[in-house]
C-alpha cells in the first residue's frame, strides 16, 4: 500500500489531489506550502496518510519540510547514470484531540541518463514522534558524531 496524499481546503473543504509526492516535496522545500484553493484562495492544509501495520494512526497534516542545502550526487559505477539522493525531514502534526509533531524521512534517488530523468521513491521510510527522532539526535550529538 501506498502513502496516500491530498489537499484540503480549510475553508470550504474543496479537496485537490496533487501529481507526484516528490513535485510537492521540491515545490514546499522551493517556495514554502503555499498552495491556494482553487474555490475561495484559502492555504490549502496538506495531509498525508500512512498505511501502517499495528493499529498505529498514520494520518496527519504537514507542518514543514526541509532538504539539505547539500546536493549528494554520484555516478552509479554498474550503469554510468548520473544518480542524486534526496532526503527529506517532513514535520507533520497528528490529528488528535491533542495533536503529536511527527517526523518523517522519505527519500527519493533520480536517475539522470541521456537527458532523462527517473524518481524512484525510497520505501521504508520512518516515522515517529518528533520528540523521539530530536532524542535520537540528542545522543549523537552528545557522543560528539554532531556539532
Ligand atoms: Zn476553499
Amino acid at each position: 500500500m501506498a502513502t496516500n496524499y491530498h489537499f484540503q481546503c480549510p475553508t470550504c473543504g474543496k479537496g485537490h489531489w496533487p501529481g507526484g509526492l516528490h513535485e510537492v516535496f521540491a515545490r514546499w522545500t522551493r517556495e514554502g506550502g503555499a498552495w491556494t484553493c482553487e474555490e475561495c484562495d484559502a492555504p490549502y492544509h496538506f495531509y498525508l496518510t500512512f498505511p501502517f501495520a499495528f493499529g498505529a494512526d498514520g494520518r496527519v497534516r504537514m507542518v514543514d519540510i526541509f532538504k539539505p542545502k547539500t546536493s549528494c550526487v554520484w555516478t552509479d559505477p554498474g550503469t554510468g547514470h548520473r544518480i542524486e539522493y534526496h532526503p527529506y525531514l517532513a514535520i507533520g502534526e497528528t490529528l488528535d484531540a491533542t495533536p503529536k509533531l511527527t517526523a518523517w524521512l522519505p527519500y527519493w534517488h533520480s536517475d539522470e541518463h541521456g537527458g532523462r530523468t527517473k524518481m524512484k521513491f525510497g520505501q521504508w521510510a520512518p516515522h515517529m514522534d518528533l520528540q523521539l527522532f530530536a532524542e535520537l539526535v540528542d545522543q549523537a550529538r552528545e557522543k560528539k558524531h554532531l556539532v
